[in-house]
């Protein structure tokens, strides 16, 4: 046992600390990373020319309230810059709601295949998650809100989800705002609502506009290419938007990450050649796994949960490992609840090849 001397909350000392995507395998030469869905292009050229020409600037404070940059959000997005705040990632939004509005024993609702870190979040307040299962890997919206009761104050959605790549319908999620008590905040994030395809899809805006204790949560990590600059962010009712802007910190988005976001969330190309990319090869993906004797579950993101065989041989541990063998690296899901799936980012071409041939290699053995 270790001996904490000044001890922590007990409901911090009940968490783990998230494990991101793995980066590096031993003694492979070359790696192809498709373990945290990041950019298949890698850095938009854009961005790169604005770190660049950022550089000697670097010595001034940023600016704190991230105006260029809320504003370059708000015209591309079609939005009210007022309703904004950008953060280090997504991820610190997360943290600050969680931090904001959970105090001990207040409940937090998050699904069966939640990103891990809302529920590592609201351990941190002191708060208690209560799971809700999903169906068929979709979030199901009356099982979350028969799990709201009194003591709820956040329900976190992933719309696309991750790691399952379902999304829910407008209409569907219409209806849970209006089922949720006005009391209750419904936190829409929609990290990879760039790829999604489908018309009857609605990241958040309309939600926001309607609602006022309903939040959407954007990041620049999946479609921008973005994961390392740490940048992300909020819309919300002007009440929530206050309410962040009283606990973030002062200069919580460093320089460089706002002058690169600026260039990128007007690089509407970039954006277009992505999402373009990512649904040619989703359709690829659809035809050719099948073919190999594996089943994905259907995706509007840029990744694709496959599942594996539970026979000796075929398992999703040994495709891992085997994957590993021919320097590809995806995510195991085991600490999702789901020991038999392997999660799998949509890479550029070569990579997608390479993954391809290697899972054709890997079921015909
Ligand atoms: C990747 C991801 C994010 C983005 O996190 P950042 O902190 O912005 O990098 C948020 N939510 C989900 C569900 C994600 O998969």
């Amino acid at each position: 046992m270790v001996h904490y001397p000044v001890p922590a909350h007990e409901s911090i000392m009940s968490l783990s600390p998230y494990v991101g995507g793995a980066s590096s395998v031993k003694g492979a030469a070359r790696v192809i990373k498709l373990s945290s869905n990041e950019g298949a292009f890698g850095t938009n050229p854009t961005a790169v020319e604005a770190c660049r020409a950022f550089a000697e600037k670097m010595f001034r404070y940023p600016d704190g309230g991230s105006v260029e940059l809320r504003r370059a959000v708000a015209e591309v997005h079609g939005l009210e810059e007022e309703r904004i705040v950008c953060g280090s990632g997504s991820d610190e939004l997360i943290g600050l709601l969680c931090h904001a509005y959970l105090k001990d024993g207040d409940q937090v609702v998050v699904t069966q295949y939640a990103f891990l870190m809302y529920r590592l979040y609201a351990l941190g307040c002191g708060a208690v998650p209560v799971t809700v299962p999903e169906k068929d890997r979709r979030v199901d919206v009356d099982a979350v809100l028969k799990a709201v009761t009194d003591k709820t104050k956040i329900v976190f959605i992933a719309n696309p989800g991750n790691p399952t790549g379902t999304y829910l319908s407008r209409d569907e999620i219409e209806r849970l705002c209006r089922g949720l008590p006005t009391n209750v905040m419904l936190v829409l994030d929609a990290a990879y609502a760039e790829f999604v395809p489908s018309s009857d899809f609605d990241a958040g805006e309309t939600f926001v506009r309607k609602y006022p204790n309903v939040v959407m949560l954007r990041t620049f990590s999946k479609i921008y290419g973005l994961g390392g600059i740490r940048l992300g962010w909020s819309y919300a009712s002007k009440e929530i938007t206050d309410v962040l802007n009283r606990v973030r910190g002062p200069f919580n988005v460093n320089s460089v990450a706002q002058a690169v976001g600026v260039a990128a969330v007007r690089d509407r190309e970039f954006v277009k050649k992505c999402f373009e990319h990512n649904l040619k090869w989703q359709e690829i993906f659809r035809k050719e796994l099948p073919a190999t004797g594996l089943n994905a579950t259907p995706s509007v993101t840029n990744f694709i949960l496959v599942d594996f065989p539970s026979e000796a041989g075929k398992t999703a541990a040994e495709a891992d490992k085997f994957l590993q063998s021919k320097g590809i690296i995806v995510r195991a899901v085991a600490s999702y609840g789901l020991p038999d799936s392997l999660r799998m980012t949509i890479g550029n071409d070569e990579e997608n090849e390479a993954l391809l041939a290697a899972l054709r290699e890997f079921m015909a053995r």
